[in-house]
């Protein structure tokens, strides 16, 4: 999506329910901005397919999990990116997030395929392929192994 809102002073000026204002800033992050790295990635990758995202940093937990992290989720009936708030730290570098995000925006391109039982296979062969196409693929997924123990318990 090309489509670029400038945020105006007389916009700034006018104010808002709390409720509201925070729905409308669920994309910025402290250190990161969410829609501004969709953006960027839609329109370098994905041609500006993908519309109508929602793109927002999830709910903040007490506690980090045990055992699994999950970076981030895609839901594609309300078109709703969920990313870990725990990824908006100085800590982790741009380049990670970019990649956490490029792989939500790739399942809503690449179509899931059943198999057997009912079951479904999100990360396809196709998928697969087209991820490791991301530029910092391979230095990402370093980058995730080094550093999951962060995101632990
Ligand atoms: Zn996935």
């Amino acid at each position: 999506m090309a489509r670029k809102t400038k945020k105006t002073k007389r916009k700034l000026a006018h104010p808002k329910f709390p409720m509201q204002q925070l729905l409308n800033l669920r994309h910025e992050g402290t250190h990161f901005d969410l829609r501004a790295i969709f953006h960027e990635l839609n329109e370098r990758h994905f041609r500006g397919r993908l519309r109508g995202y929602n793109v927002i940093w999830g709910r903040r937990r007490k506690h980090r999990p045990r055992e699994q992290f999950i970076f981030g989720t895609i839901q594609e009936e309300d078109r709703v990116i969920r990313i870990n708030p725990a990824l908006d730290q100085p800590f982790v570098p741009l380049w990670f997030l970019r990649y956490v995000l490029y792989h939500e925006m790739l399942h809503s391109v690449v179509p899931d395929e059943m198999i057997s039982g009912n079951r479904r296979r999100v990360h396809t062969e196709e998928f697969n392929r087209r991820e490791r196409e991301f530029p910092s693929y391979r230095r990402a997924r370093r980058w995730e192994e080094e550093n999951l123990s962060r995101f632990l318990r």
